[in-house]
């Protein structure tokens, strides 16, 4: 395999397949299976969740709620996913480790980069579960922050559309497909691949990220194994 130890990123939204709202479990099955895949070649594992299939906390200030508090209540909403996930994985025979920004004993393990670095050595699949810990964060930011502590060799963003594009494909029918860019054209043309904060990490750091779509099953073994998949954002 290419990689060595990867993070792979997926959105809250993703699990809701097709879906309005919430975990569907058909989704999650096929990503238990995937990971399981590509965990059987080797790799070391390690997995961030979003939480926006069940709430964000910037939706919630717009309805009037304090951004804060909002932003915890979306943190709880990664442990969920990341809970479900879990159970998926180790319905697939996986080893597993939910590790979380917030204390939560009963649940899981407090984050301790040590911890997580033996955990993958140990073979365990390691879910980061509360995003940063911090409101004002977002999961993208807790992907590379986490990646980078434990060394990974990228962030693999697995979503639902197959890469970055010049502009909204759904929007644009013009739109094309990057299969690699720098983080530099990334700020300059201004595209939504992460928010700054996490590509900033991500550059000042040499942490190759590769956007690609994780809902078609057999992607996320084609990206580890090193296939031009999707978009690899370098440089
Ligand atoms: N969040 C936060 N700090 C973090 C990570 C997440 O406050 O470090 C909150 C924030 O309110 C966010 C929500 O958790 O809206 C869900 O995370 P995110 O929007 O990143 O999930 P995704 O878009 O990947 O589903």
């Amino acid at each position: 395999m290419k990689y060595k130890r990867v993070l792979l990123k997926l959105s809250g939204e993703s699990l809701m397949g097709d879906k309005q709202y919430g975990i569907d479990s058909e989704r999650v099955a096929q990503y238990a299976s995937d990971i399981r895949d590509v965990y059987k070649k080797g790799l070391q594992i390690a997995i961030v969740i979003g939480g926006g299939n069940i709430f964000r906390g910037l939706s919630a200030e717009k309805s009037g709620m304090d951004r804060v508090q909002a932003d915890y209540m979306g943190m709880l909403a990664t442990v969920i996913n990341s809970m479900a996930l879990q159970d998926a994985l180790e319905k697939v025979g996986m080893k597993t480790r939910l590790m979380t920004a917030i204390k939560m004993e009963q649940i899981c393990e407090p984050f301790i980069r040590r911890r997580a670095v033996r955990h993958l050595e140990k073979g365990r699949i390691v879910i980061f579960g509360a995003g940063t810990g911090n409101p004002y964060f977002t999961t993208d930011t807790a992907a590379s922050l986490r990646a980078i502590e434990i060394q990974a060799d990228a962030v693999l963003k697995g979503t639902r559309v197959d890469g970055i594009y010049t502009a909204d494909p759904e929007k644009d029918p013009l739109a094309t497909r990057y299969n690699e860019i720098t983080f530099q054209e990334v700020y300059d043309k201004g595209l939504n691949v992460m928010d700054l904060t996490a590509i900033t990490l991500c550059q000042e750091n040499k942490l190759p990220i590769i956007v690609f779509d994780m809902n078609k099953a057999g992607n996320f073994m084609r990206v580890a194994d090193g296939e031009p998949l999707g978009t690899l954002v370098t440089g």
